[in-house]
């Protein structure tokens, strides 16, 4: 496929952080000395007793360890909160905007403080210190944003589940981590309906015997059981402590939070992040990735409940002292105008959204999105999954109107910032590729054998040594983690996603290793037959697997979803595997088309492959741990139109 290049925009170069040369020379230098680069890096934060030790990490399988800043003192909230309550007290540090559009709220750096050490006192009246795990279980509220931060102020760690779950997602969670306490809300508010959090929490609790406390946040007002002896109110609680709590001397390697996977690929990890390395990472990526400057509004649309709202919601840029907008809503709740609507009301500059989103809003037509100004955007940005050429275009012109840089950031749960990225001012874009390494990040591409690949080339997609936001370990389960992510590759972190490296050195993430399917003999990656079906002008989504096919070895079945108002036709179906053939060639022409009016999605947007290629080979009764899904129905709808019947 033809590949375009959008070269650096002249007016964005004028005022980044760094340029193309720039980023060239301080890449060398990170990758060169890693420990005189990120001993200073680590002076953007404020350490309570300063390391004098870098770096103290081993990928060797028999002995995995990551250390990073290992003998330095910190606390993770002061470096949010209080440095910049003292010195820019007035300054929005979080915007919220409700999910209905008449509700907002500004809250400042120095109101961000009495509120996080008041939500500390009141878990330290119920008995949480140090070490102790808290699982919240919140809608997109501020509070939300709260409760993680006062966690970290008095070295309790935090587990944040995301407010979609069902209580046995809700109560494995718990279970897993063995939290005394869960803060969660009434009800949450998502596009107009209620979900009931606290009913939902009840249920997990019967299953959950280390659960001593629910703190429970008022938000809707919704009637709920308030269980004598464990159950409190939290504005009841909050007036009765004060709102000055000193912040706890933590050790850099001291945990920050568990946060379990999307399990899009497994049954959920709990990966463990520490505090020193990953504020010192996700405080340069934000700063870097979206050329963040003083006073601009950023906005993140992700949900606290993944990685992405941890970083790049809370800690990065709370850590930068940036004004972070948090929205509780949906892209399409009360239309599809919403995102671009909030846009236009607070002024946003910068905007970080998941392809999913992407999709869904270019379904909806590009009038919602021409009706409104969006004259206040500088930078885009997407994560998740890789973003198809048409959609990247489409985010390019319309929604930024030609002028502003997207950064596809690739990064994982377990990398706990962005690791391969275009920067804004320095980096020529590819549509559909996550261009170049961050900056100490040293990415490779190895063949089955674990050989290193040079040069343009595909392959699996490993990064050859630490860089301080690494997850340290699988919680309460090292095993997991060694043989997770250093076993296949030893010597090598294994991210389980393949990728191509280009003439340029860019990188184009391929998906998942195990979403190659070899054809015939042919190995292709089902982004590339997804990215082909979705140029097409009446497809809104596709997901590909393969099959158990008796001559080719596998065959390619696609579910596709149409754009509104479209028919699922024979005859489109027709049409649709003679454009895959024309778009990449006849070896890739799907066997069989399911017209899909839904996914299966992870909460996180993410399509779950695993019971796709079930449903496809036929094998439906056992889908696996499905309690991550979005919407359990749409399984329903595949199963009955499946269309290999073996
Ligand atoms: P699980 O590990 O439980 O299966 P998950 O991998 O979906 O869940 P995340 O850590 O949220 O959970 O997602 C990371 C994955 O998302 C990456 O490994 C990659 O496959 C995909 N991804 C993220 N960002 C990008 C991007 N910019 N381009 C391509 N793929 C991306
Ligand atoms: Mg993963």
């Amino acid at each position: 496929m033809s590949e375009s290049i959008i070269p650096v925009s002249e007016a964005v170069a004028k005022t980044a952080l760094v340029d193309e040369a720039g980023y060239e020379e301080m890449y060398r230098k990170s990758v060169q000395d890693p420990v005189a680069f990120w001993g200073e890096q680590a002076k953007r934060i404020e350490w309570i007793k300063p390391f004098s030790k870098v770096k103290n990490t081993s990928f060797d399988p028999h002995n995995v360890s990551i250390k990073w800043f290992e003998d330095g003192t910190l606390n993770v909230c002061y470096n949010c909160v209080d440095r910049h309550a003292e010195t820019k007290g007035d300054q929005p540090a979080i915007i919220w905007e409700g999910d209905d559009p008449s509700e907002s709220l500004t809250i400042t750096y120095r109101e961000l403080k009495d509120h996080v050490s008041r939500f500390a006192n009141v878990l330290k009246a119920h008995g949480v210190g140090r070490g102790d795990r808290v699982t919240i279980y919140l809608p997109m509220i501020p509070e939300a944003a709260y409760a993680m931060l006062a966690c970290a102020r008095i070295g309790a760690i935090h587990s944040v589940v995301f407010a979609g779950f069902s209580p046995d997602s809700l109560a494995g969670r718990v279970q897993d981590c063995d939290s005394k306490l869960i803060i969660t809300a009434d009800e949450g508010l998502r596009g107009g309906r209620t979900i009931p959090l606290k009913a939902n929490t009840d249920a997990a609790c019967e299953k959950s015997p280390s659960v001593e406390t629910v703190v429970v946040v008022r938000r809707t007002g919704g009637d709920v059981d308030m269980k004598d002896g464990r159950d409190v109110w939290y504005h009841e609680v909050a007036e009765n402590v004060s709102s000055s709590c000193p912040p706890v001397e933590m050790n850099a390697e001291d945990p920050l939070f568990i946060l379990y996977t999307s399990g899009s690929t497994g049954s959920p990890k709990g990966v463990l992040h520490t505090s020193g390395g990953y504020l010192v990472y996700t405080s340069m990526t934000h700063q870097y990735v979206f050329d963040y400057k003083s006073g601009e509004i950023y906005w993140c649309t992700a949900d606290v409940g993944w990685v992405t709202g941890h970083s790049y919601i809370v800690y990065g840029p709370l850590a930068n002292g940036a004004t972070t907008l948090m929205f509780e809503g949906v892209p399409t709740y009360p239309d599809a105008s919403r995102h671009w609507q909030v846009i236009d009301k607070h002024d946003v500059a910068i905007y970080y959204t998941a392809p999913t989103a992407i999709r869904a809003l270019m379904g909806a037509g590009d009038d919602h999105v021409t009706k409104t100004d969006r004259s206040s955007l500088r930078i885009l940005g997407t994560v998740g999954e890789p973003i198809n050429a048409a959609a990247w275009q489409w985010y390019y012109d319309v929604v930024g109107d030609g002028r502003c840089p997207i950064v596809d950031t690739w990064w994982q749960t377990e990398t706990g910032g962005i690791l391969i990225t275009p920067l804004p001012g320095a980096t020529a874009l590819k549509p559909g590729s996550a261009t170049k390494p961050f900056f100490g990040v040293q990415p490779a591409v190895v063949d089955a054998n674990g050989n290193y690949l040079e040069g343009a080339t595909e392959g699996n997609l490993v990064i050859t040594d630490s860089w301080p936001g690494q997850m340290r370990t699988v919680y309460g389960d090292h095993d997991r983690f060694v043989q997770t992510y250093f076993s296949a590759y030893p010597g090598n972190y294994f991210s389980g996603d393949g990728c191509r490296r280009d003439e340029d050195g860019y990188y184009w993430i391929t998906g998942r290793v195990d979403d190659v399917i070899n054809v015939s003999g042919h190995r292709m990656g089902t982004a590339e037959i997804e990215s082909a079906l979705v140029a097409h002008s009446k497809v809104a989504e596709a997901a590909v697997v393969g099959y158990p096919h008796d001559l080719k070895g596998q065959g390619i079945y696609a579910y596709v979803t149409l754009m509104g108002g479209e028919e699922p036709t024979e005859e489109l179906r027709k049409e649709l595997v003679q454009w895959v053939r024309r778009e990449i060639g006849p070896i890739a022409s799907p066997d069989l088309i399911q017209f899909a009016p839904g996914l299966p999605k992870t909460r996180s947007g993410k399509i779950m492959r695993r019971i796709l290629r079930k449903i496809a080979e036929d094998s439906f009764e056992n889908l696996g741990d499905t309690s991550t899904l979005a919407d359990p129905s749409v399984v329903d709808n595949l199963v009955e139109h499946r269309m290999n019947r073996a």
